[in-house]
């Protein structure tokens, strides 16, 4: 396989060139010729920028300047239409005025024209009659079977030798990378790029994808998930035009290529009415982290973290075979900084082992503080480096080695860094992570970890963050492909109580039907019955056997103990009378107008872990599930996790442990470990429901009273959608 990728990079430029392409953008990506159309005499406009550019970085292949008005524009012989030019063209870039862009396009399908780049403004972004011209250009490119980047974008680079494509107006070209990078904002894009060189992150391609109205981000996550020239994936998204298809194709390139992406903007979930728990929490940012977890999607949340996270993965070095790493430093502080940020982003800074220890001992004055972090004191010079980098490196406790230099007087950052490459040029396998602190000496310091492959940061906290996401891609690859379990549930009898409510015209269940699908699809409940007086109520409950929780039953009030209807601990016939006379009480006070059905006499669990699970559907994303610690708390602590439904086995025990608190759910104070596995099975269970009864709008189970053993409903709430056909 590695031999035939190194035939295929070895080929001549047009034998590259013609390689089949999966989604057909080989003609914008690598195209043989440029039209440019609206090339410009006048260098302040895009379209001399763009031509210029082209030639500025030594395009490889023939560039045409469309223009009606001009006979040659940077010295190149200009044509007034393409269907002039009597060669063939592979990608046109466009830079008319917005009206004149469906003529052009027009022309380019009649001239055989495979590849656009539509750089002109003035379509869907602008609204009204902008929409209807982007409708309108999209007929024409997909009438001729051509492929467009934008409308509305900043372009296209191949920083590739054999392609050398600036068709942007950008004034910077990346350095030659592995990395390809689709961006939904040019200026975002641009800003990278300027930074590329500085942080040594090397771009094989980037493309602005502006309006996304044919070429997409999923277009491109499909070409490079087969071009061997790109080793990472950078995103910037603002939006996803189709999530559950991003899920599928990120969760598989993810596999094989690392995807760094920079969300902005709110989910659209934020629009949305929430009648539920589950749908008030997923009104927030969360959808997308949960589409990006699931897809095994590295997610940086500023500009920042996207260089350093880029930047790790851009370095020829191996993954981290673990969490466990060892610091070097020759000022005491920025190790503390650095072991404090290790260790708030989960890796483990550990002991050395002994042998590492009487190697090091020798070679330091006795101020040096010889563990880990290891201070080796500011009068540390470039051999010092080199030494201390070569016995951290062979301690077989430590996969990797985070080297910090602050400058002092007499040693510069470049030696230092040479030292640091040199220690790690003789001993490859590991992961090393240079922070150099100091400006003084810092391009070359830079450049001497660059050279030998290395990422280099400034501060101890961006090392940490980007070694914790190096650490996080080894997770997902090393974790197995999911299956999904088959479960055995009952879908006719859940159906059947949810079509008797959409009979009667009724959007909310009882508790009861509620707990009743819940039990149709194999979750626990608790078990209960409705009563319609004290002595039925007292009757029930010695059936049932005490102690019993007692529950107002009405159509009208969504949160029970908010209006004083529930009254747990139950524990004597006498106590069930009393409680039903108080709580018709306490609810005529709180809620005079609701209808009253009965009092539910359910059997109380005791001693569990309260937690919620539930269902909520986004107009984008589909059905999501969400888990987190429960109770009349969720809110505030607002601890839950979401994944798109359907769940495999790895995201529902993922989200059994993936909420912050997770800790509250082992052994605590003399109560054992909640049960993982039953919570996972409880939240397939739901992920079932929702790909099942799609007209469930919303589902809350809270509590689900989690034990070491089990979990159980004793609560739940759905919400149908309105309007739904009922079967006949
Ligand atoms: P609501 O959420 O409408 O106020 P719940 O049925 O969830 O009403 O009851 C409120 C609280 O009472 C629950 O969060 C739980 O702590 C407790 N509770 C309810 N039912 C039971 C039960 N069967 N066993 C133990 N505790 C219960
Ligand atoms: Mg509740």
């Amino acid at each position: 396989m590695v031999e035939l990728f190194e035939q295929i990079a070895s080929m001549p430029h047009e034998a590259a060139l013609s390689s089949p392409v999966a989604a057909g953008l080989g003609s914008i990506l690598r195209p043989r010729s440029i039209a440019v159309i609206g090339a410009s005499r006048s260098t302040s406009t895009i379209g001399y920028q763009i031509l210029a550019n082209l030639v500025r970085y030594g395009y490889n292949g023939p560039v045409y300047p469309i223009n009606p008005n001009a006979s040659s524009i940077h010295s190149i012989k200009a044509y007034k239409s393409v269907k002039d030019v009597g060669e063939p063209i592979d990608l046109a870039v466009i830079v008319v005025p917005k009206h004149l862009v469906p003529g052009v396009v027009e022309e380019c399908g009649q001239a055989g024209i495979k590849g656009l780049v539509v750089i002109s403004a003035g379509f869907k972004e602008n609204g009204g009659e902008g929409v209807q011209r982007e409708r309108e250009l999209l007929e024409i490119v997909r009438r001729y079977g051509m492929r467009m980047v934008g409308p509305n974008c900043m372009g296209v680079i191949n920083v590739d030798p054999d392609i050398s494509m600036n068709a942007t107006f950008a004034p910077v070209m990346p350095p030659f990378g592995s990395a390809g990078f689709v961006s939904q904002s040019g200026a975002m894009g641009l800003s990278v790029l300027d930074y590329a060189r500085e942080y040594g992150i090397g771009i094989a391609q980037f493309v602005s994808v502006g309006n996304k109205a044919d070429v997409s981000g999923n277009d491109l996550l499909l070409e490079w998930e087969n071009d061997p020239s790109i080793r990472t994936i950078l995103m910037y998204v603002e939006n996803f035009g189709n999530p559950r298809r991003f899920l599928e194709i990120a969760s598989r390139v993810t596999r094989v290529k690392p995807i760094i992406a920079l969300k902005s903007g709110r989910s659209t979930a934020g629009a949305r009415a929430a009648s539920s728990h589950t749908g008030a929490l997923a009104a927030s940012d969360t959808t997308v982290d949960a589409l990006l977890a699931q897809a095994g999607v590295l997610r940086a949340g500023s500009v920042e973290e996207l260089f350093d996270i880029a930047m790790a993965f851009g370095a020829s070095q191996p993954l981290p075979k673990s969490r466990r790493v060892a610091v070097v430093t020759n000022a005491g502080g920025p190790g503390i900084l650095a072991a404090d940020a290790l260790d708030a982003y989960g890796l483990d800074v550990v002991e050395l082992k002994p042998e590492t220890i009487s190697a090091l001992t020798p070679l330091f004055p006795a101020e040096a503080s010889i563990r880990n972090p290891l201070d080796m004191i500011a009068s540390a010079n470039p051999s010092a480096y080199k030494a201390a980098m070569k016995a951290l490196l062979a301690d077989e406790g430590v996969d990797t080695v985070v080297p910090i230099f602050v400058p002092p007087l007499g040693v510069t950052q470049g030696d230092v860094a040479e030292a640091i490459a040199e220690a790690v040029l003789e001993n490859p396998a590991k992961t090393v992570i240079p922070v150099l602190m100091g400006r003084e000496g810092l391009p070359q310091g830079r450049a001497a970890v660059h050279a030998a492959g290395l990422p280099a940061y400034v501060f101890p906290e961006s090392a940490a963050r980007a070694l914790a996401a190096l650490c996080r891609h080894r997770d997902w690859i090393d974790r197995p492909v999911s299956t999904s379990t088959v479960l055995d549930v009952d879908t006719s009898a859940a159906l059947a109580i949810v079509e008797r409510a959409q009979r009667e015209g009724r959007t909310k269940l009882s508790e009861t039907e509620a707990l009743g699908i819940c039990e149709a699809y194999g979750i626990e409940i608790a078990s209960a019955q409705i009563s319609t007086s004290a002595e039925d109520a007292a009757n029930i409950a010695t059936a049932a056997g005490f102690p019993v929780v007692m529950k107002v039953v009405s159509p009208n009030i969504v949160h029970k103990s908010d209006s004083g209807g529930v009254i747990v601990g139950v524990s004597t016939p006498e106590d069930a009378r009393a409680a039903y006379a108080k709580i018709l009480d306490r609810v005529g006070i709180a809620e005079p107008d609701a209808k009253v059905d009965g009092i539910l006499v359910q059997k109380m669990i005791s001693g569990g872990r309260e937690t919620i699970c539930g269902i909520v559907r986004d107009p984008l994303f589909g059905p999501l599930i969400m888990f987190g610690l429960g109770g009349i708390y969720v809110e505030a602590l607002g601890d839950v996790i979401f994944r798109v439904a359907p769940l495999n086995d790895a995201d529902a025990e993922n989200m059994a442990v993936g909420i912050r608190g997770t800790k509250l759910l082992d052994a605590l104070r003399g109560q054992p470990a909640v049960s993982r596995s039953a919570v996972a099975e409880t939240l397939k269970r739901l992920s079932q429901i929702a790909i099942d009864l799609p007209m469930i709008e919303e589902m809350d189970i809270n509590p689900l009273l989690a034990f070491e053993t089990h979990a159980t409903a004793v609560d739940c709430r759905v919400r149908l959608a309105a309007g739904v056909q009922v079967r006949a």
